[in-house]
């Protein structure tokens, strides 16, 4: 037997530093909302694996399809022949899409293969070549990925030069945005200033011509650049300029997709279709699996051939994912998500507000259960202090995210109302000690 500190060290010594882990937490199980370490120690997992393991870990039926499907059959190269698990699983997806209108879908592993696979689908369907991203975005670490990713400079520094023709436009942060701080009483979540589109409106005046630029590629909500939402006005005005200059629209639903907004996808709140939509993570409860969704017409402008990929779409994946989708109906995951999203929010105004002294701001946002807290006016480090404290003392997994002082809370979509008290619990507990 080697203590969890041996295994740890072992761990450092052997994987690339490059990777960085921010517990030296070594898990051997996990069940529900919960980790286990290798000496059995529980922890409580808002992290969910950074929005992957939506059901809880293990989830019985997904466990139990993933076990039949490994004895049935493990992989369909889909450039030699269509699988009946990819079959069944789009037969599953067409019902809970945003609109009839995505028909076509191409499978993937990861978020950032899918992301790459629409900015191909953009560029060779309009015969365009630039792309307009979002200051704060994160769309994966890959070459292509690396290169529409600002939500951090660790991602891409030194690893230079990055794919050409790339416009980055400002993303909706009315906590920051300076527009909106000046009149506060006059600009909400609702009224944007709209400072962001006349940005876009202006990036296609200065730099990148209507028909020089392809897509735009936008998150529904920040994800890694902060966990931020935008204003209602945001989406469907950028959808508008979109649609005027013949640019293409992509959503990367990587990590707001799959019910972790309270709606199966996070633009359906904004009552905006994209042209393209990335899928990737809550898909599929924690094994790989990513997608691209277009309507047919769009999709099949990429000549045979041109896409595919060893693994994409496999198979043991496709049986988890379809399980996952009837487990979201069987247990009416959107609803549990909504319910525990107001619990959440409710508790977080009551329980961690009156702990601030009246130096420290807090913005309590998010969709869902993807809910993100900004601190103002407390040193650089806190949120990262609080996080190290709620793991070494409370047991609690917590991430933080973006460039300032924001903590993010995603708790699996079946976490329970006595799982959101004592998350919460947790959570002020080691606010109050970090605040000492
Ligand atoms: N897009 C978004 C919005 C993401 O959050 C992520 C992962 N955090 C990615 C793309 C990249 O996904 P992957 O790590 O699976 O490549």
């Amino acid at each position: 037997f080697q203590s969890a500190e041996k295994l740890a060290e072992f761990g450092r010594q052997h994987i690339a530093r490059g990777i960085s882990q921010s517990t030296n937490l070594v898990i051997q199980q996990a069940k529900g909302s919960y980790i286990y370490d290798v000496q059995g120690k529980k922890f409580l997992d808002f992290s969910s694996g950074i929005g992957v393991t939506s059901l809880g870990h293990c989830h019985p039926k997904v466990v139990k399809a993933v076990q039949e499907q490994a004895a049935k059959l493990n992989h369909g190269q889909v450039n030699i022949m269509f699988h009946k698990p990819m079959l069944d699983l789009i037969g599953k997806l067409k019902p809970v899409m945003p609109s009839t209108q995505f028909d076509s879908f191409f499978f993937w592993n990861s978020g950032s293969e899918a992301v790459e696979a629409a900015v191909k689908l953009a560029r060779h369907a309009t015969k365009k070549q630039n792309l307009i991203v979002f200051q704060g975005g994160f769309h994966g670490r890959t070459f292509g990925t690396m290169s529409l990713t600002t939500s951090k400079t660790i991602y891409r520094a030194g690893f230079g030069p990055l794919m050409p023709g790339v416009y980055v436009a400002p993303y909706p942060y009315c906590f920051t945005c300076p527009v909106h701080r000046a009149v506060p009483q006059k600009y909400d979540i609702i009224n944007c200033c709209d400072n962001p589109i006349e940005q876009v409106e202006l990036l296609l005046k200065q730099q990148t011509a209507p028909d020089e630029t392809a897509a735009m590629i936008v998150e529904p909500v920040l994800g890694e650049g902060g966990y931020v939402v935008p204003p209602k006005s945001f989406f469907p005005k950028l959808r508008e300029i979109c649609t005027k200059n013949n640019i293409l629209l992509i959503c990367d639903e990587v990590q707001t997709g799959f019910g972790r907004t309270g709606k199966m996808f996070a633009t359906e709140h904004f009552g905006v279709m994209p042209d393209i939509m990335v899928m990737a993570k809550g898909i599929a409860s924690g094994f790989p699996l990513s997608g691209i969704v277009s309507n047919k017409k769009l999709m099949d402008t990429q000549p045979a051939g041109s896409m595919g990929g060893t693994y994409s779409g496999n198979a043991v994946s496709c049986a988890a994912a379809i399980a996952t989708l009837e487990v979201f109906e069987e247990e009416r995951i959107l609803e549990n998500v909504n319910n525990r999203s107001s619990q959440l929010f409710s508790l977080l105004n009551s329980r961690i507000k009156p702990l601030l002294p009246p130096h420290i701001g807090l913005d309590i946002r998010g969709l869902g259960l993807m809910v993100g807290l900004e601190f103002t006016g407390v040193p650089r480090g806190f949120v990262t202090a609080v996080s190290r404290e709620a793991f070494e003392t409370h047991d609690m997994i917590i991430l933080t995210t973006g460039i300032y002082e924001t903590l993010r809370l995603i708790p699996p979509l079946t976490v329970t109302e006595d799982e959101i008290n004592g998350g919460v619990e947790k959570l002020s507990n080691a606010v109050e000690v970090v605040l000492k």
